[in-house]
């Protein structure tokens, strides 16, 4: 390898590559295989512009329309001993963090937030699925306790926005513990009459339905996405008997009384403050 390959290369190679993942990302609906440019993509909230389909949208990008301007605080919470068991699986444990840290520049998949919606302070927890499939570990529980005790303090709203596959296996029982961890924090919040409001995006599984997520006061969900325990297929095969075929869907919850509102992502903000104008306008 001679210096031309080895330097020069290189930086032409990244050159060309940064150029064109600027002027030429096009993005595949995953549900209607249309093609469509990113800008035009990040302008409709990452909803498909033919079909509708609500694509992942992570944390700060939700933020920056929920919230009013300038008004995003976020908040940091412990991350001590993440990998109490110093678990390995096919990979570390710990690796598994550090590629997720990189990757969303966050500590854990929690994002929690303090903020205003049409000048109602708020406190949101946001989960990113990039960061190990949104999986509910110790951290996760300190930053969901942490969000509560802040909106306690202020007498706000909390609003949870799951996006989670469930416990994080690498924790182990740890991992379960934060079931009845998050819900102890409701308590909190419930006893104070305070509003905790939940968003269900695509997916909402496992032990996070299984606790903070299905104990919300108003659950909104958005359009198509998966919300339920067990996968379709499992229960399929467990029970013997075929499912329908929108089973485990925002509207088939909606439908069977499991979710309150099912609405368009960009609709999140104006539902969010008349729910906080509804609940909170006499209180403070
Ligand atoms: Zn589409």
């Amino acid at each position: 390898m001679n210096w031309l390959t080895k330097s020069v290369l290189p930086k032409i190679k990244a050159f060309v590559n940064k150029e064109e993942t600027k002027q030429n990302l096009w993005i595949k609906c995953k549900s209607c295989d249309q093609m469509i440019f990113e800008k035009d993509l990040n302008k409709n909230f990452n909803i498909c512009t033919t079909c509708n389909f609500h694509m992942p949208l992570y944390p700060k990008e939700r933020m920056k329309f929920l919230l009013d301007d300038n008004t995003f605080e976020q908040i940091d919470y412990s991350t001590e001993n993440q990998d109490i068991l110093g678990f390995k699986d096919l990979k570390k444990y710990s690796d598994r963090l550090k590629d997720s840290k990189r990757k969303t520049e966050q500590d854990d998949c929690i994002l929690l937030v303090k903020g205003k919606i049409e000048s109602f302070p708020v406190v949101i927890a946001a989960f990113d699925f990039r960061f190990m499939g949104g999986s509910m570990g110790r951290s996760v529980g300190n930053a969901f306790i942490k969000g509560a005790n802040i909106a306690l303090d202020q007498k706000c709203a909390f609003v949870t926005i799951p996006s989670s596959g469930g416990a994080r296996m690498q924790e182990g029982i740890i991992s379960l513990m934060q079931m009845p961890r998050t819900i102890a924090a409701l308590q909190m919040i419930e006893d104070a009459k305070l509003p905790h409001i939940v968003i269900l995006t695509n997916p909402t599984t496992g032990g996070v339905t299984a606790s903070f997520a299905m104990l919300g006061d108003i659950h909104i969900a958005e359009p198509g996405a998966t919300i339920g325990f067990a996968g379709k297929r499992v229960i399929e095969e467990t029970v013997k008997e075929k499912l329908p075929e929108n089973f485990q869907t925002s509207e088939y919850l909606l439908e069977h009384g499991m979710v309150d509102i099912v609405a368009d992502r960009k609709k999140h903000r104006e539902i969010l403050s008349n729910i906080l104008d509804i609940t909170l306008s006499n209180k403070n």
